[in-house]
């Protein structure tokens, strides 16, 4: 019998630790040991299906970095969602069902896992090099880019979270570095969503 792996927030790793969950130090996951009962471990199971954010269309978005190791320019990626894409909030005040709630604007994706199949075959026939690793920084694993020369991280904490970053324009001549390539097609995957008063419309192929 496949052993059971776990989702475990790293803020609850102390509680599942407690609970009898053991961690695969080689493939960073926490699981579930044969002869313990897994119904402890109910909250931190894989569910189906499991994605937070949903849209009927998306963009590829594609510029350059500086590889903060080998000092060469490296393509990166990363997914844009245009206005009218969903977030799954959860509600657990009053323990409502949890609900998919429209966002009225673009946003920027980023700490992306769960990726749906057939998107993941979309970026993978753009690049090789981005690709599930695990982060220090956050201690999980996600999507992330990968210098083509050298191979290392290209985390997305720099390039999405800092103003300024690869991926956080702050004015048209930073979005005109950005390619995006459109995909008419179902996008789902759990992440982090960054709004705000991006200028999209200078991105090259926008029409969000
Ligand atoms: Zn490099």
């Amino acid at each position: 019998m496949a052993r059971i792996e776990l989702k475990v927030p790293f803020a609850e790793k102390d509680e599942a630790k407690r609970l009898g969950a053991r961690w695969d130090s080689g493939r960073k996951v926490w699981y579930v040991p044969d002869g313990i009962d897994a119904s402890a471990f109910s909250r931190w199971l894989p569910r189906e299906p499991d994605i937070t954010v949903r849209s009927g269309s998306y963009f590829i978005a594609q510029t350059t970095k500086i590889c903060w190791r080998c000092s060469k320019s490296t393509s990166v990626f990363g997914f844009i969602l245009p206005a009218g894409h969903e977030s799954l909030e959860y509600d657990n005040e009053d323990e409502e069902p949890d609900t998919w709630y429209r966002h009225e604007e673009p946003t920027i994706v980023h700490y992306v896992d769960n990726l749906l199949p057939a998107i993941a075959a979309r970026i993978k026939a753009l690049t090789p090099h981005y690709r599930i690793d695990f982060s220090k920084t956050t201690k999980s694993s996600y999507w992330m880019n990968h210098c083509e020369h050298c191979g290392m991280k290209q985390g997305d904490f720099e390039m999405y979270c800092d103003p300024g970053g690869t991926f956080y324009p702050m004015d048209e001549d930073d979005a005109s570095l950005i390619l995006l390539h459109k995909f008419a097609e179902p996008f789902g995957c759990t992440g982090s969503r960054m709004y705000g008063d991006f200028p999209f419309e200078y991105m090259r192929g926008a029409r969000l």
